[in-house]
């Protein structure tokens, strides 16, 4: 993978602006139009990954009430759905782009639906976020941050969830970095940004240095995309 120039965080959001905004749009939409079989088979990867979250945090009880941040939401893949379910959320993300489209899906699928609260959106990166959540999420995120950067993202997001924080991220395997190595993973323009991957046992570490610990675990691979799901609690 080639890197632009600049700071990680800087190169990151110029990008979720620009062309991975369109390219990343495209993946979590709807339509088959345009979209090739990478993007489709990553689409179905997100959308497991989604689905899996939703039914960790269900499992917990009801999301009606519950205060959820969604910390770099997307296209609002995730925000929408919570919000469906009656929780209370916040949904925030680096990309100016990516926040105007998830209001725009927000106003198209639940504006004015009896009943649900319609997520408050703000552009802020994850290290701006502030105030506490029964909960708080950060989906696919991680793997443009490299270790050590992720670890103090992880303990930020820890400090502002007083229940539960779940998070996915792309493992660093044997096999998943040799693959990397092979160009086999994240084709195409996906490529204008580093991707790294995160040792499961290294995003452990860092959640327990600030108190917490791994509760449930889950995975998700198609032939293109993988993402280890965690599910963490402060050890009582
Ligand atoms: N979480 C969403 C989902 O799963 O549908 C989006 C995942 S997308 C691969 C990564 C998102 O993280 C992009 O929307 C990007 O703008 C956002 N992002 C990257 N770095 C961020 C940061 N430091 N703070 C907030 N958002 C960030």
């Amino acid at each position: 993978a080639q890197e632009i120039g600049g700071t990680d965080k800087e190169v990151v959001r110029e990008y979720f602006n620009t062309t991975g905004f369109d390219r990343w749009k495209k993946i979590y939409g709807d339509a088959t139009e345009g979209v090739n079989k990478v993007q489709l088979d990553i689409r179905l990867g997100h959308a497991k990954t989604v689905e899996n979250a939703i039914l960790m945090l269900k499992d917990g009880g009801p999301l009606s009430g519950v205060s959820v941040c969604d910390a770099g939401c997307g296209t609002g893949s995730l925000a929408i759905p919570l919000a469906r379910e009656g929780a209370i959320v916040s949904a925030n993300d680096i990309s100016a782009a990516m926040v105007a489209e998830a209001r725009r899906q927000a106003d198209e699928a639940i504006s004015g639906v009896e009943g649900l609260t319609f997520p408050k959106f703000e552009v802020r990166d994850l290290e701006g976020l502030e105030g506490k959540y029964h909960t708080v999420v950060c989906l696919d995120v991680l793997i443009h941050y490299p270790q050590e950067k992720a670890e103090g993202m992880i303990a930020h997001l820890a400090s502002l969830a007083e229940e539960r924080l779940v998070l996915s991220f792309a493992p660093k395997t044997l096999y998943y970095s040799f693959l990397k190595r092979l160009g086999e993973l994240f084709p195409g323009p996906s490529k204008a940004t580093r991707a790294y991957l995160h040792a499961e046992s290294d995003v452990e570490r860092a959640l327990e240095k600030v108190g917490w610990r791994v509760r449930r675990r889950g995975f998700t691979s198609t032939q293109f995309y993988f993402a280890k799901l965690v599910e963490a609690v402060p050890v009582a």
